[in-house]
Formats: C-alpha cells, sequence, structure tokens
C-alpha cells in the first residue's frame, strides 16, 4: 500500500514514521522499532490525529 502522505523513505520498515530517519533493528527482541526516539512517536500520533486518523 503506498500512502501519498509519507516521503517515500518512511515507507521503509527501518525508518522512523516521524522523521524518516533511519532505525536500527535490534533483532531477536520482540518490538519492531517505529520510531527515533519516544517523542517522534508522540510527535506522529498526534500529527496523525491533527490529519483525522485515530491511530491510537
Ligand atoms: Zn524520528
Amino acid at each position: 500500500m503506498f500512502d501519498a502522505t509519507q516521503p517515500a523513505k518512511s515507507q521503509c520498515d527501518n525508518a522512523c514514521l516521524h522523521c524518516g530517519a533511519e532505525l536500527e533493528q535490534k533483532e531477536g527482541r520482540g518490538r519492531i522499532r517505529r520510531f527515533c526516539d519516544g517523542d517522534h512517536g508522540k510527535a506522529y500520533r498526534r500529527r496523525m490525529r491533527a490529519l483525522g486518523f485515530d491511530i491510537g
């Protein structure tokens, strides 16, 4: 699925969803990192809500 509202780089699984920075995924741990830090996670959710997406 292509989301035209996002820069192409952030479509990558290894990039911060907020700023597109490359992330180092630690293998063997359950959770995949989606943001380069917690503030970007918050900023992303706030921005998505501002755009009308309810993503929790
Ligand atoms: Zn980021």
